[in-house]
């Protein structure tokens, strides 16, 4: 208003957007930086990170001792990686994004809800143009002595690849003690046998383990697997794979 002195033309102001736009500028560098190796590599469909909250709905998978679910843990984790996949600008799919299921009406038991839930997660897999399958599970074991984390994969390309690098940095970060190795999926798991992309199965811990289940109930060490998962995926689709 009228004519005041302009004295602060120069002096630096904080606005509130500006750690915004810093966010922004540093996901569009992690883009460029992407697309860029990839055009290095031979020209392959753009990666697409599909990332599976293991179980819901009607299938709460394994349970602890004190009732922690299965699906609540692999939903937290999947959201986290989700949410640090977009900050570095990869795209992602999500099978579910929270505790609920939509089941066909057809679907009248906990048995036909599992197997059109499966059904349905397969076919949004395979649906998607250049898929890279990461499903999140945790272990279960009759006795509490098993623990740590390890990655299975199935039997499209890339697949063994990718399970062992997320093995290797898995072990590395979070628990260097663990002896376990990347290994091939069971037949019997349905979503890593009929996915037809590179597919990683990852079970996080055991929830049977209280030393396992005390880490996965802690979000901060939730958020570290995420990003670890996230470092893998970025890895192996940039080449450091190999
Ligand atoms: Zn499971």
């Amino acid at each position: 208003m009228g004519k005041g002195p302009r004295h602060n033309r120069s002096v630096f102001i904080f606005k509130w957007w500006y750690p915004l736009a810093a966010a922004v500028l540093l996901a569009l560098a992690a883009l460029v930086q992407q697309s860029k190796s990839l055009h290095t590599n031979a020209p392959v469909q753009t990666p697409v990170l599909v990332i599976d909250a293991g179980h819901g709905g009607a299938d709460g998978g394994a349970s602890a001792a004190d009732g922690t679910l299965e699906s609540d843990i692999n939903l937290d984790i999947a959201l986290r990686l989700e949410a640090l996949a977009r900050f570095w600008g990869v795209q992602t799919v999500m099978t579910r994004t929270g505790p609920d299921i939509a089941y066909p009406s057809d679907a009248d038991s906990i048995a036909a809800k599992k197997i059109a839930d499966q059904h349905a997660r397969v076919g949004l897999v395979n649906n998607t143009a250049g898929a890279v399958l990461l499903s999140i599970h945790q272990n279960n074991y009759p006795a509490a002595s098993p623990h740590g984390i390890q990655v299975f994969f199935g039997p499209a390309a890339g697949s063994d690849a990718l399970a062992e690098l997320a093995q290797s940095n898995l072990t590395a970060l979070l628990c260097p003690d663990n002896r376990r190795v990347a290994s091939k999926a069971d037949k019997g798991v349905y979503l890593m046998k009929n996915a037809n992309c590179t597919a990683v199965l990852v079970e996080c811990g055991f929830l049977s383990n209280p030393g396992d289940l005390a880490k996965l109930q802690d979000g901060g060490y939730r958020e570290k697997l995420a990003a670890v998962l996230l470092g893998s995926y970025l890895q192996y689709i940039r080449g450091v794979a190999t």
